[in-house]
């Protein structure tokens, strides 16, 4: 339903916690932050209200300047903490919007091949994808890029990859999804909201668009693989 992601130089947790709050108006039933600390990834995801995930964070802080962070509004699988987003495995934790329409052949497919699921969503085969391919060999951006072509249905993604701290991947198809500009730091929210308080440069996704980003900008591709040129706009203040 809501995301928000930072490839930062300040700790990440607060900032993304604070822009979940701002998305809170489009409804949710769960929560949840990754973060990479020391390139290793760590979550901490809730049921319920973000009020419940703040103080399982006031426990257990996330350190770290890179993180995603999720409000989920359940499609498939019970709204409970296991299902929550970000799903992820050692290498790679990812959150999303939307729908995966061929989730079950993909699953299927997946499990012949070894990889373990730990949840009842559509979501998670996004992040076996990725894992599978990684340990093809694949690097973090043929990983993602490999993994988008198999999906079917909507989906807005934000990606960070566990032992690479300057890389992280948003993908939008059929659900929105926008790149913010910082100073040596970047954003990708599910609007423009999300990162409003952080930067007023923001890129709109085009539909059927991937990016990757380093903490200097963002690279944009289209479904093959092309480049595909992207306008940075300044939006009018927010208040
Ligand atoms: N279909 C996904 C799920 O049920 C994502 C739902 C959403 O957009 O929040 O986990």
């Amino acid at each position: 339903c809501g995301i928000v992601a930072v490839l930062g130089n300040q700790p990440a947790e607060p900032v993304i916690l604070a822009a979940l709050r701002r998305l809170e108006y489009r409804g949710y039933d769960s929560s949840g932050i990754a973060t990479l600390e020391n390139s290793v990834i760590d979550r901490r995801r809730a049921a319920g209200k973000l009020d419940n995930l703040a103080s399982i964070l006031e426990q257990h802080p996330l350190s770290g300047h890179v993180g995603i962070g999720h409000t989920r509004w359940a499609t498939h699988g019970a709204p409970t903490e296991n299902n929550a987003h970000p799903h992820a495995t050692q290498q790679v934790a990812v959150v999303h919007n939307g729908i995966i329409e061929n989730y079950e052949t993909l699953r299927q497919e997946l499990v012949n091949l070894g990889q373990d699921f730990n949840s009842e969503t559509d979501s998670e085969v996004i992040v076996q994808l990725v894992d599978y391919y990684l340990k093809q060999g694949k690097a973090p951006k043929e990983a993602a890029f490999a993994a988008l072509q198999r999906l079917e249905g909507a989906y807005a993604i934000a990606m960070i990859f566990a032992g690479d701290d300057n890389i992280m991947i948003g993908a939008r198809h059929g659900a929105p999804l926008v790149v913010g500009y910082g100073e040596d730091e970047m954003y990708l929210g599910s609007d423009s909201l999300a990162v409003a308080p952080m930067t007023r440069k923001i890129a709109y996704m085009p539909d059927g668009v991937w990016t990757v980003l380093s903490r200097k900008g963002a690279e944009f591709f289209d479904m093959d693989g092309n480049t595909v040129e992207c306008q940075v706009q300044t939006t009018a203040l927010m208040a």
